[in-house]
Order: structure tokens, then C-alpha cells, then sequence
């Protein structure tokens, strides 16, 4: 089926604006929205309220993020690294910010733990062009063949941050993870400067949560 853009456009400026209106001001990451067809990375059922400001299933009880959710992690990243900055994300699930993040430049790796979701990101984040890294695993215990990371995204919910995320952070790395409850959580920021990790916590969200060696246990 061919894109539709000519539909959509619209939908996703309209969608970019209350972006912008709900606090998102960096203006690469609006950009990057305005450029990214999310409808795309959703089945056709979808297609029409994809640039909703919501999460919708993608199959294995899993969700594509709210654009808000995934407009507010990547400014944390764009608003602290620049171009060609390696960034890994946990939880590939549609491929959605995955493809958000290379569109920004990063250099992007991204693990899924769950096989079909990886199969079917796979063949999107391909047929759009996405330039990327992607593997299937258990993404808690990082990628260490190619970190250290500068910044490190978790896309679904954890009880605490896992140590070896935290050991993959390059000097002025940050991990950037919703921590909580099943059903609630804090998103909070591990920033790395030499040898300590300074963490800060800003708003709540709701995520699927992080299964995993080193997050909820499956
Ligand atoms: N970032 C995704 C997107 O843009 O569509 C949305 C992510 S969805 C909210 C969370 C994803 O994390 C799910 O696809 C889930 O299977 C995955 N996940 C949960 N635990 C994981 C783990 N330990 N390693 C890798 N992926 C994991």
C-alpha cells in the first residue's frame, strides 16, 4: 500500500504543534517529528488516529509510545549530544523512536526482546531506509561489543536502573529511564561525569514494563 502522506501530513503537523504547545521546544526534535511517518509504523487499522497524541498496540501486548513520551526522551538526548552521538534504546517495539532518533542523527542501536516485534521493526525501520543497528536480546544487559553509549534509553518501565546500563555509559553519558511500579513510574536521569553518576528525577509516566536479567523478572 502506498503511504498516504498526502492524508497525513497535515495530521502530523498538527500533531508536531501540540508537541510544541505541551513544552517540546527544541526545534531539531519537532523537526524530526514533523519528518517521521508515524502511521508507518503502525498497522492500517491505525493509519487514521495515528497522529493522536496516544499509545496504541502493536501486537504481544506491547505499544508504540505516546508521542509526547517519545518527544520528551529525545529532547533530553538532542538538547545534550549532537549529531553522530552513539545512542542505544531498550525496547525497539514498533521502531518508532528508534527511527525518531536516527532521523536526528545519532549513531542508533536499539534491542528487542521480543521476537516478532523485532522481526516486524525490522522489515519497517528496512523499507523506510532507516539507517541503524538492531538486535534481539534481553537489552537490560546493554550491548557490550559496541558500548560505551552517551546516551542510553529505556522505553519501558524498570524497578530500578540497571547496573549494566549504567556501566556502559561513556564519560557525560546519561541513562534515561522510567522507574517505578508496574503500573507508574518516575522517569529519571543517571548522568555520568568521571567516576560518579549523578541521578535526577522529573515527571511520571506510564510504561509496559522492562522484562529482563536486570529489570522485572519474566
Ligand atoms: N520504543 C518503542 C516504539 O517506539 O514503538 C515502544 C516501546 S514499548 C512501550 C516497550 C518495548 O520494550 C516493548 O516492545 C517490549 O517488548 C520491550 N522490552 C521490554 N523489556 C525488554 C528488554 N529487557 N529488552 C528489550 N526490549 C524489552
Amino acid at each position: 500500500m502506498q503511504d498516504q502522506d498526502h492524508k497525513y501530513r497535515p495530521k502530523r503537523e498538527a500533531m508536531t504543534a501540540l508537541l510544541h504547545q505541551n513544552g517540546i521546544k527544541n526545534e531539531r526534535v519537532l523537526e524530526a517529528f514533523l519528518t517521521v511517518k508515524r502511521h508507518l509504523f503502525l498497522d492500517t487499522a491505525f493509519w487514521d488516529v495515528a497522529y493522536q497524541d496516544s499509545p496504541f498496540p502493536i501486537g504481544q501486548n506491547q505499544t508504540i509510545s505516546q508521542p509526547f513520551t517519545v518527544a520528551y526522551m529525545t529532547e533530553i538526548v538532542a538538547d545534550n549530544y549532537t549529531k553522530g552521538s552513539k545512542v542505544l534504546e531498550i525496547g525497539t517495539g514498533s521502531g518508532y523512536q528508534a527511527a525518531i532518533l536516527a532521523e536526528l542523527g545519532y549513531r542508533v542501536f536499539t534491542i528487542e526482546r521480543h521476537a516478532e516485534l523485532y522481526e516486524k521493526s525490522k522489515q519497517t525501520l528496512e523499507k523506510l531506509r532507516v539507517s541503524l543497528m538492531q538486535r534481539l536480546g534481553d537489552g537490560t544487559l546493554g550491548w557490550i561489543s559496541v558500548a560505551p553509549f552517551d546516551a542510553i534509553l529505556v522505553t519501558a518501565g524498570s524497578p530500578n536502573a540497571p547496573k549494566a546500563l549504567l556501566e556502559q555509559l561513556a564519560d557525560n553519558g546519561r541513562l534515561i529511564i522510567p522507574i517505578g511500579n508496574e503500573t507508574k513510574q518516575r522517569m529519571s536521569i543517571f548522568h555520568r561525569q568521571g567516576d560518579t553518576i549523578y541521578e535526577h528525577q522529573t515527571h511520571d509516566f506510564a510504561f509496559v514494563p522492562l522484562i529482563g536479567k536486570q529489570g522485572w523478572q519474566p
